[in-house]
């Protein structure tokens, strides 16, 4: 349900949270259950289920967003590489009904799974 969802309360600003990056279709924040130091999602301005319900017009903006996310969240925390995750349905692990990104910034041996 669109009116329920947390992701479009950040988008329209009903609920704060700090933004990495943005540009007209996308956002970045900080993951509030963080599975690597600077775990954040790129998430769509638009309510969209998951990635089969967005229009792959927006798929340069998405990696621009994604892209520019990583950089920045990478340069902070000093991470040597990225995951990028995406869940979709139920089966697949995808929590949060709304279409959204997962940047993970990883260090060599550190030993993190990043699915599920
Ligand atoms: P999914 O399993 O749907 O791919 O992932 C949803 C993600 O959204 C989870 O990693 C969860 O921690 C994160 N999340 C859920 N609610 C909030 C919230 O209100 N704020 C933020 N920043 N992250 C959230
Ligand atoms: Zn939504």
């Amino acid at each position: 349900m669109e009116g329920d969802c947390i992701f479009c309360k950040i988008a329209k600003g009903e609920v704060n949270s700090e933004i990495i990056y943005e540009n007209d279709n996308f956002f970045s924040i900080f993951d509030i259950h963080p599975k690597t130091d600077g775990h954040s999602l790129v998430i769509s301005k638009k309510h969209f289920e998951n990635a089969l319900d967005m229009p792959s017009s927006l798929g340069a903006e998405l990696l621009d967003c994604i892209k520019n996310t990583a950089l920045k969240v990478m340069k902070d925390r000093n991470a040597e590489g990225f995951n990028i995750l995406n869940n979709n349905f139920e089966a697949a692990g995808q929590v949060v009904n709304h279409v959204h990104f997962h940047i993970l910034p990883r260090k060599k041996g550190d030993g993190v799974s990043v699915v599920g």
